[in-house]
């Protein structure tokens, strides 16, 4: 059988922040897999999801990685944050620690991000001061409301940054692949292997 060519024009690379138990991996799970998983078990290090989506007519897979909020694992998490087109940081409604830990996320958003990449979008959960993010949805893993446009509109707002020359795509880390011409065996060879089939929980 014939190998299939990408069916996707991009690849944006996103990362999921914020403290354990804000619900990231219900987030992701929700967007990838459309179920609320209610005993999601804890991420060790950083765990990965991909879904293709529509982006002003261009299919792009979205390469998710679900990051570990403990401090225990915020060294791993903050290597991922380098080529990521897209941030989203995520907080508990109902847990105000979390929300005041957002500062100390963002920070790490701002500092670890390629600065060439303009496009780096925070998507804050429930958050009731977007005073610091390009992006402010609330959104719940449970019942699926906001969840897919939580991922689209940061996706919109890079295409959007490709458009317009201000998202440079052979910028080193710009956590955005354009889709090879002659793919070899239908598989980028920089696409990680996940550690889960399926769920990024
Ligand atoms: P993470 O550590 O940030 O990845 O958090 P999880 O995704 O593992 O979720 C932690 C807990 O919050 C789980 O018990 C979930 O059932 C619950 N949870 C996650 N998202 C929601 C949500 O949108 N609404 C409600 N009510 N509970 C949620
Ligand atoms: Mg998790």
């Amino acid at each position: 059988m014939a190998t299939a060519p990408y069916n996707y024009s991009y690849i944006f690379k996103y990362i999921i922040i914020g403290d354990m138990g804000v619900g990231k991996s219900c987030l992701l799970h929700q967007f990838t897999e459309k179920k609320f998983m209610a005993d999601c078990p804890h991420t060790i290090g950083v765990e990965f999801g991909t879904r293709i989506m529509e982006v002003s007519g261009q299919k792009i897979k979205l390469q998710i990685w679900d990051t570990a909020g403990q401090e225990r694992f915020r060294a791993v998490t903050r290597s991922y944050y380098r080529g990521a087109a897209g941030a989203l940081m995520v907080y508990d409604i109902t847990r105000r620690s979390t929300y005041n830990h957002l500062s100390s996320w963002l920070t790490d958003a701002r500092n670890l991000t390629n600065p060439n990449t303009v496009s780096t979008v925070s998507c804050c959960t429930n958050l009731t001061n977007p005073k610091h993010c390009l992006l402010f949805l609330e959104a719940s893993a449970k019942t699926g409301e906001n969840v897919e446009d939580a991922f689209l509109e940061a996706a919109k707002k890079i295409y959007q940054n490709i458009q317009d020359g201000s998202l440079d795509l052979n910028a080193a880390e710009s956590g955005v692949q354009h889709k090879p011409s002659a793919p070899q065996g239908g598989r980028l060879t920089s696409e990680p292997t996940p550690q889960r089939e399926g769920c990024g929980c």
